[in-house]
């Protein structure tokens, strides 16, 4: 092959790498069909998960459910509150942890692999190949001049992009509001104003992010893709050319290296960069270019993995032992992520389900009683973070002969908040004067491990 060759595959890859729509070709291999299986396996959990069923203490109910209304997240047998607001931001760095250590030993898998913006890209993709034929068919569509067929096409692409959307978006919504109450209002236009402008929010959100803008969300908005690197460092395994094997790049390899530079891992690219320039930010590590290229290896009967999951230190010296996965910078993250585990198996462990706040009655200081005893007036508010009706029993310590006057169960429904007013009573001239410390303690009937104390002062002459 002459230079002409050269030239005309050099034109088209650039075809591919020009600025506006992608339409990356199709390949198949073993990083396509993990694409595709994290692309089941998170839209099965999406989508099947607002369907699943708890039975609690009030019944049966939605196991995963935002209850905005009542400030309650459901989560199959946890329910948890505003107060719980600590045990949700640990759950969100251990996420962000999480995502790191992940960075640090393979760079972007997250995005090529789980990220919401490739696996609806993913979707997408596929619908609109469904329509419109092959990535060559998809490039001719758009380029030729408007007919019957193209509009056809394009409507029949978008509908269905549409309808896709606007699945997502309800049951995105149905994890906000029940999703068996939320289709047969729906069905009856009887949603409410939140539900019917989140429904739209979301299906517009999801056309344009997945439809319209693709892969520019990853190169111009997303903002991990500008700080990933400084999560990397010489050993992290990344999607990479192994410039030393296929350099000097030659069709035909007459004396080159083992690039034949025929451009497919370029077409395939759903960011269409060429791997071959070195590390890009755009590069999403979704492997697709390694599936490609090891096809056009296999044909040429030469080993796999001129692209490859590799570090910068493998590829300079390819013979060089792998850095072992316990690097300085793999031990932070995943030192982090353990001590992020541990804080929030502990926080949900000693949270308590139940809250008190005390109140002194602010009209009367105390009250002096014909039988020669002080009161103090408060009032409790008992706030039960159960799942179930509660009565709790209230006690007081602090000092000598201290006691309640009165009432000291209180039922409290499921999540409810409950204020109750209590006396406290002590003997006259037994204790100092002035302000004393005291405790309440609340502890619920049938649950001695739901219990919970407060301070507050008790006056004394
Ligand atoms: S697919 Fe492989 S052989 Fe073809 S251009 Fe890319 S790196 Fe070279
Ligand atoms: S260069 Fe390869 S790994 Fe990176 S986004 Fe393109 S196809 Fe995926």
């Amino acid at each position: 092959m002459g230079a002409s060759g050269s030239k005309a595959r050099e034109a088209r890859v650039e075809f591919y790498r020009q600025k506006g729509k992608i339409h990356a070709r199709a390949v198949q291999g073993p990083f396509n069909s993990l694409r595709w299986a994290l692309v089941w396996i998170t839209q099965g959990i999406f989508f099947g998960a607002c369907w699943l069923q708890w039975e609690g203490p009030e019944g049966l109910r939605q196991a995963v459910l935002f209850d905005i209304a009542h400030e309650k997240l459901y989560l199959f047998g946890l329910v948890l509150w505003p107060q719980d607001a600590l045990l949700l931001a640990l759950v969100l760095i251990l996420a962000a942890t999480g995502l790191f250590l992940v960075t640090a030993l393979g760079g972007r898998l997250f995005c090529g692999f789980a990220c919401p913006q490739t696996v609806y890209t993913a979707i997408f993709t596929w619908l609109e190949a469904r329509v419109e034929g092959d990535h060559l068919a998809r490039r001719k569509l758009d380029q030729s001049p408007a007919s019957a067929r193209k509009w056809r096409l394009k409507s029949l692409k978008h509908g269905l992009w549409l309808g896709f959307s606007l699945v997502t978006a309800i049951t995105f919504v149905g994890y906000f509001t029940p999703i068996r109450e939320l289709l047969p209002a729906l069905a009856q236009f009887q949603v409410g104003p939140w539900e019917a402008f989140w429904l739209l929010f979301y299906a517009a959100f999801t056309y344009v992010q997945a439809g319209l803008a693709r892969e520019a969300v990853c190169q111009h908005m997303c903002p991990y893709s500008r700080f990933q690197g400084v999560m990397f460092d010489p050993a992290t395994r990344n999607v990479a050319y192994d410039r030393q094997r296929g350099e000097p790049r030659q069709a035909g390899r007459q004396a080159g290296g083992d690039c034949v530079d025929c451009g497919i891992c370029v077409q395939v690219c759903p960011v269409g960069i060429d791997i071959r320039d070195g590390l890009q930010y755009q590069c999403i590590n979704c492997g697709l270019c390694i599936d490609a290229c090891n096809q056009v290896m296999d044909k040429l009967g030469l080993p796999p993995g001129l692209i490859r999951f590799a570090s910068e230190q493998e590829l300079a010296v390819p013979a060089a032992p792998r850095p072992a996965p316990l690097r300085p910078r793999v031990a932070v993250y995943g030192s982090l992520f353990l001590v992020f585990v541990l804080l929030g198996a502990w926080t949900l462990a000693e949270r308590s389900l139940v809250l008190v706040d005390v109140l002194r009655d602010r009209h009367v200081l105390m009250r002096e009683t014909a039988d020669g005893r002080i009161e103090n007036a408060y009032t409790l508010k008992l706030m039960n973070l159960d799942d179930t009706p509660r009565t709790y029993r209230i006690s007081v310590a602090g000092l000598p002969g201290l006691e309640l006057v009165g009432e000291r169960d209180f039922e409290v429904a499921a999540g409810g908040i409950r204020p109750v007013s209590v006396t406290v009573a002590t003997a006259a001239g037994q204790h100092p004067s002035g302000a004393q410390p005291i405790l309440f303690q609340v502890a619920a009937l049938n649950a001695p491990a739901t219990r919970a104390e407060e301070k507050s002062r008790f006056m004394l002459p």
